[in-house]
């Protein structure tokens, strides 16, 4: 059994983040700058980024993230969109929509039938991964409604990763997971201030911090070796679970040599039927920005998603500064693809744009839109991804796969506008292929896409 104290030290977040508030002007540039070689930080150089306020400083911070995420990425942004299947839940999360207590919500579980018709709808937008949500309620959301849902989709529509965000599971339950061949497990940690956690999780299952907190472990005892974690931003202050995060990621490193795939950054949002008036520890866009950075720099290989939580002007900025995933026309009540019933919503999105806008948008700020799942059907997973990516040789696979994928989208679902944008973005990405085979074959590869060949990678 697994001391979950020694996972999430909570003494030592706070002496981390008080020492921190010493470091010297010279001291915290030493840390960008060695930050710039992309191994990653410690958690002490992590919490004293964290107490930056200085702007100066801040930009120096944006400028060194900026950089890393060009050298590991480039300029790819990997696009998803979520697909709810239930809202049923029995938990009480008090920031949520779909918590027990809200009466007023339409619920509603999809049958496998309905969840095909939902991925139909988001394929049809040009998406090829999504990310597959639900609540937790054991009648209704219980392990075989997730694998049935996973299954039903790969068979029936052409979308080629399903991540997982769901709760908590035991080893045989991940074991059934593994067996659908899903992408990402990806689990919330919503806050590692435990005291905070039982304040906000009142009753239900996922009140159990210590479950949640090793669920990720059982997953990998069960064989899924891709996850993904986060904090809900705004729940507690946001220094401490930013190294709490950073804490658990470096605890699956140092176990399992294997870091989170990726780190989500919800922003808290209202909700219908939330049990919270106001956020409780607000984060404006600069201390947003500056979260962003600090996990750029101190887990450089570890992707960052951003959802269509955040309004459309600061998705941009972001963009720029090490987010490298993002979902895009999304809907958060099941079936909201086919039909908007905003009573039956998690939370409010603020980014209303179509994924074809968005396309146009990635574009127009000179990044290229990646639909790209070649290292998961190549069983790049885990170590295996890992190790390429802390080489940065992930780059010698995404940058192709990223324009063949883009191009598959432009011949067949965008508009005549993202048509003219996107080409001219292929071009420019294929220059820079430095390997002449490689680029030689892209080219053909291309051409064959145009003709109307598919999947191509
Ligand atoms: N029910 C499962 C759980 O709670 O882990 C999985 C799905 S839950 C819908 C996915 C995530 O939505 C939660 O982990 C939480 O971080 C986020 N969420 C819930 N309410 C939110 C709100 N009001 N604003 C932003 N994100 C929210
Ligand atoms: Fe249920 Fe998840 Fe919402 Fe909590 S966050 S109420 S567990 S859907």
């Amino acid at each position: 059994m697994v001391n979950t104290h020694e996972i999430i030290n909570e003494e030592k977040i706070h002496d981390l983040l008080e020492k921190g508030k010493k470091a010297s002007k010279k001291e915290i540039l030493e840390i960008i700058e060695k930050a710039r070689d992309c191994y990653g930080l410690t958690l002490e150089e992590a919490a004293v980024l964290l107490q930056i306020e200085d702007t100066q400083l801040l930009e120096k911070l944006f400028d060194a993230a900026r950089y890393i995420k060009d050298k590991i990425y480039g300029n790819r942004i990997v696009i998803f969109a979520p697909l709810y299947t239930s809202n049923e839940c029995t938990n009480n999360c008090l920031y949520c929509g779909f918590r027990s207590a809200n009466k007023e919500l339409h619920r509603r579980t999809l049958s496998a039938d309905e969840v095909v018709n939902e991925a139909r709808a988001i394929e049809s937008q040009g998406h090829k991964r999504i990310l597959l949500v639900c609540g937790e309620d054991p009648k209704k959301t219980h392990i075989d409604h997730i694998t049935d849902s996973v299954s039903a989709i790969y068979e029936n529509v052409d979308i080629r990763r399903i991540n997982v965000n769901a709760a908590p599971m035991s080893v045989e339950d991940f074991k059934k997971l593994k067996a659908v061949g899903i992408g990402t497990f990806q689990i919330f940690q919503e806050t590692y201030h435990r005291e905070t956690y039982k304040k906000m999780h009142p009753t239900g299952f996922k009140s159990d911090y210590d479950y949640r907190l090793t669920a990720i472990e059982r997953a990998f005892e069960a064989g899924i070796d891709d996850f993904g974690i986060g904090a809900l931003l705004g729940l507690y202050d946001y220094k401490f679970d930013v190294l709490g995060t950073l804490m658990h990621s470096q605890y699956m490193d140092d176990k399992y040599s294997v870091g989170p795939h990726t780190i989500s950054i919800p922003r808290l949002r209202p909700a219908l039927g939330s049990a919270l008036e106001t956020v409780p520890y607000p984060i404006n866009d600069e201390e947003f920005k500056k979260i962003i950075a600090v996990y750029r720099l101190t887990v450089p290989y570890t992707g960052i998603i951003l959802s269509t939580r955040e309004a459309p002007a600061l998705r941009d900025e972001l963009l720029n500064l090490g987010v490298s995933q993002i979902s895009a026309g999304s809907r958060t009540n099941p079936g909201g693809y086919e039909e908007d019933d905003r009573e039956a919503t998690q939370f409010e999105t603020s980014d209303e744009r179509t994924l074809d806008e968005m396309l146009q948008v990635v574009c127009e700020q000179g990044h290229l839109p990646s639909f790209c799942t070649a290292c998961y059907r190549a069983n790049r997973t885990g170590e295996a991804f890992m190790e390429l990516a802390k080489d940065a040789h992930i780059h010698e696979f995404c940058q192709p796969n990223a324009i063949l994928t883009f191009k598959e989208n432009l011949v067949r679902f965008a508009s005549a506008k993202t048509k003219e944008k996107g080409e001219k973005m292929i071009e420019k990405e294929l220059q820079k292929i430095e390997d002449e085979k490689v680029k030689a074959e892209t080219i053909k590869r291309l051409e064959r896409i145009e003709n109307g060949e598919k999947d191509l990678y």
